[in-house]
């Protein structure tokens, strides 16, 4: 018998498994739920790179939990297993602790895992494996899916968590491109770093995360080769420390005062009052409140955070593990990782070797550095305009959804819902989780897709079956 029109949720990732967690626990008896997994070769599985390298998740334990309504779930499924033991220590009362992504991996699957068992029998749950290719409205409201396998799936609501795309190659790169093996443009595949030799040097385009986990992923394989890692201001993320809570000092509404005013406010309060506390707790102080700021920034302020804060912003709030930060500064030490501002003048391919020449900020003149790989770590690539995907090439050309003013995303309402080519919403068409920030800026880490997936399933929980009404914007 054919399935009715349910919940399909596309995307198995961090955010489709939170997605599918929240829908499971709280959709009504008889619920059509289908969940479908994507391709298999992205190695990033829930925080960063799966288990390809030993690192630690940068967000503190007692942020993680998969449960909106339970934040201390994660903390107590570790204090259930934790073993004293002298290379082991115990996970403290606060949850300040970084687990490994691995850990934290076994831990999502397991919460999905349950959720499944617990109530998959009185839900209609189906699980599929193929990527989604072709989306279709049909005239009754109700969605058709196109497996590439060659499967059609109806839908009447789809939940789309299809998480961030690679880095977009630089324009210094056009004449090469991924053409030329040397270029590694995307830096979270499973496979990316196997071709770097043990001894070559390595340029790396990008300072943050990426950069960091690729220059860990090089470690772990042998690689003893020198490595630089530039970017236009060579900043690299700050190391996380303990924090006290600080008492809030902006409102919601004080976005609307623009990011030059919002910065000096910040750095008030820390030379003053946040002395005594230490900066990371005041920058933790704006976490209940970011999205709030964001929304009431406006369109010019939140373009003017992007120009002008940005990379600020990011070194400061995205922070990394002490494990890793420890890590890349002993590799600094030993002078096997430079980390330079510049700009990238031009990559020329040449038989044995790629020229890449930088010019240095606040040097002046230029660099040039013969290496064997290039790495892509720049932030995730987000013209959709010019994506190649299937399915995201086939939402935007029936229009179903356009990209957001910031070329952040796709925009969506508060709801989640995808604005069509018209500004019109698209009824019954969702998108969760990095394809969201120019709604939700800090959608890209667990609080913030955790937070927005319940949302979106407390709503559906209300009315899984009825059909999506057309609203306008
Ligand atoms: C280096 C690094 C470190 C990080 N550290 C942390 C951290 O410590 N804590 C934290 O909370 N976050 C962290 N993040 C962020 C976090 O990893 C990502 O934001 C998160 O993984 C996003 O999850 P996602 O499911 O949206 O995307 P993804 O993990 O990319 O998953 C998307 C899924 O969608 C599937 N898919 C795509 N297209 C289709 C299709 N057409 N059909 C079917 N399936 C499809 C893909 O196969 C993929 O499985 C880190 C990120 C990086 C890069």
């Amino acid at each position: 018998m054919e399935k009715a029109p349910g919940i399909v949720v596309i995307g198995m990732g961090l955010t489709g498994s939170i997605a599918a967690i929240h829908l499971l626990r709280s959709l009504p008896d008889g619920a059509s739920l289908t969940l479908i997994e994507g391709p298999e070769d992205i190695d990033r599985r829930h925080a960063g790179h799966g288990g390809r390298i030993s690192v630690p998740v940068n967000i503190r334990a007692a942020h993680m939990s998969a449960l909106e309504d339970d934040p201390a779930h994660f903390v107590r499924w570790l204090w259930a297993r934790d073993v004293p033991s002298p290379q082991r220590r115990l996970v403290p009362p606060t949850g300040h602790t970084f687990v490994e992504r691995s850990q934290f991996n076994d831990y999502i699957d397991e919460v999905l895992r349950v959720a499944l068992a617990e109530h998959g029998s009185r839900l209609s749950v189906s699980r599929l494996g193929a990527p989604v290719t072709g989306i279709t409205r049909l005239e009754n409201g109700d969605y058709r899916l196109l497996t590439g396998a060659g499967d059609t799936v109806m839908a009447r609501h789809v939940v789309l968590c299809l998480g961030s795309l690679p880095p977009a190659l630089p324009p210094q790169l056009a004449g090469l491109g991924a053409a030329d093996e040397r270029i590694i443009a995307d830096p979270w595949s499973a496979s990316a770093y196997e071709k770097v030799g043990a001894e070559e040097a390595v340029v790396i385009y990008g300072t943050g995360h990426t950069m960091a986990d690729a220059v860990l992923a090089l470690d772990a394989q042998g690689h003893r080769g020198p490595i630089v890692a530039f970017s236009s201001r060579g900043l690299l993320p700050q190391e996380h420390d303990h924090v006290r809570p600080y008492p809030l000092f902006l409102d919601g509404g004080d976005g609307a005062l623009g990011p030059l005013e919002l910065l000096r406010r910040v750095r008030r309060e820390v030379a003053g009052t946040g002395q005594r506390y230490g900066w990371r707790s005041v920058m933790d102080a704006l976490v209940p409140v970011t999205d709030a700021l964001w929304q009431s920034a406006g369109e010019a302020g939140r373009r003017q955070f992007l120009r002008h804060l940005r990379p600020y912003w990011d070194v400061h709030a995205h922070r990394l593990s002490p494990n890793i930060a420890g890590r890349l500064s002993v590799l600094q030490v030993q002078g096997r990782l430079r980390i330079v501002p510049g700009r990238l003048v031009s990559v020329t391919a040449e038989p044995e070797r790629l020229r890449v020449v930088l010019s240095r900020r606040g040097i002046g003149g230029q660099w040039r550095l013969d290496v064997g790989h290039f790495i892509v770590c720049s932030s995730p690539r987000c013209d959709y305009e010019r994506i190649s995907d299937p399915l995201m090439k086939a939402l935007l050309a029936t229009g179903l959804a356009r990209p957001d003013g910031l070329q952040l995303g796709l925009e969506v309402t508060g709801r989640s819902e995808l604005i069509g080519v018209g500004g019109g919403v698209t009824p019954g068409l969702y998108a969760l989780g990095p394809t969201c920030r120019g709604q939700l800026w800090e959608v890209t880490s667990l609080p913030d897709i955790r937070a927005q997936a319940a949302r979106l399933a407390g709503y559906l929980a209300t009315s899984p079956d009825e059909l999506p009404v057309l609203e306008q914007a």
